[in-house]
């Protein structure tokens, strides 16, 4: 009977450890480049060539990657995970993240090592042996994809997938390990980048004048809206159990807008759309990095690349959204980072 009742107690925790059907979950999707460093190795094939490459990840397959800069937003995922399953042990409502890699099976072994080693849960591997990755992060309904490889990322924003570049940063701030905190920019992120041309063409003034005048009509939606409004999927089922308070889950808008003149379209659009943003930090104009080590998100997302670096030179993990009319202002910065 004891023995009996051990199994029934086994089987009734199955449910949970269950991964979730894609269509119901939001999966996110992350290469190996960007959950763990793997520079060391990256520098193997770079030089040595595949063979010599495959040769010492085989060698070292017992050695865990260090963790990476989309390693902690992963971590928080999961943590977000075991409070939905407390709540709802059988909705499938719930983060699921996929590994993707270019990598040939052989290197297969050394990243589920360091999974285990690292106690993650991630059960879905992708690995397409040097083509991309874009079909298959389609077929799984990816709400979010995250890489190293900003061609890759491109390609799946003009497939209409959140997506974002992430950095090897050179310093990181601590972050919370049991609320997720996610920080978006507003133009050419939530927001298309239909006022960013403005500002850009025409300068400040117009912009402003701009936002005035269509201060009623919504702004169109960006690449990182459905992932936003993913979140707030989830958020919503942690209110509904009284958690509102104590939410897993917190999410900012930190835009150079200014509150008084241009922020009201920015408020009303996300409100017509629905979506909560926890908190909105309008700028107008001053540094993010400053205002971002305070929140210490897990995750800042900015289609500009001078934003992105002015927040990771403060420790926090920025992500870059090469999405709009900005892309053709960043190029030098770009070129300056890369040497
Ligand atoms: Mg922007």
């Amino acid at each position: 009977i004891t023995s009996k009742r051990a199994l029934e107690n086994l089987l009734s925790t199955l449910p949970m450890l269950r991964t979730p059907k894609p269509e119901n979950a939001v999966t996110i999707a992350v290469s190996s480049r960007v959950l763990f460093r793997t520079e060391r190795e990256q520098k193997v094939f770079e030089q040595k060539g595949v063979e010599e490459y495959l040769r010492y990840q085989i060698e070292h397959e017992n050695e865990p990657f260090a963790p990476g800069p989309a390693f902690s937003f992963v971590k928080a995922l999961e943590t977000v995970n075991a409070r939905l399953r407390e709540l709802y042990p059988q909705s499938e409502e719930l983060f699921d993240i996929v590994l993707v890699t270019y990598n040939h099976a052989h290197v297969g072994i050394r990243l589920i090592n360091t999974i285990n080693h690292h106690n993650l849960f991630i059960e879905r591997f992708c690995m397409t042996g040097g083509s991309s990755p874009i079909g298959y992060l389609k077929a799984w309904h990816t709400n979010l994809y995250l890489s190293a490889d900003a061609e890759k990322v491109r390609e799946a924003l003009t497939e209409g997938i959140a997506a974002a570049t992430m950095f090897m940063p050179e310093k990181m701030t601590e972050v919370s390990e049991s609320q997720l905190r996610v920080a978006f920019d507003g133009d050419a992120v939530l927001f298309s980048d239909e006022s960013e041309r403005i500002f850009k063409a025409h300068g400040l003034d117009k912009f402003f004048e701009h936002e005035k005048e269509n201060e009623d009509t919504l702004l169109d939606h960006g690449p990182l809206k459905g992932f936003l409004e993913a979140l707030g999927k989830l958020q919503k089922k942690f209110y509904a159990k009284g958690q509102r308070l104590n939410c897993p889950i917190r999410t900012y808008l930190v835009t150079a807008r200014s509150a008084a003149s241009s922020g009201i379209r920015a408020l009303k659009t996300l409100r017509a759309w629905g979506l909560e943003i926890d908190e909105a930090l309008f700028l107008a104009g001053a540094p993010k990095g400053p205002m971002l080590e305070k929140i210490r998100p897990h995750i800042y997302f900015d289609d500009q690349m001078f934003h992105v670096e002015g927040a990771a030179e403060m420790g926090t993990i920025a992500a870059h959204v090469p999405y709009g009319i900005a892309q053709n202002y960043t190029t030098k910065l770009k070129t300056s980072m890369e040497k």
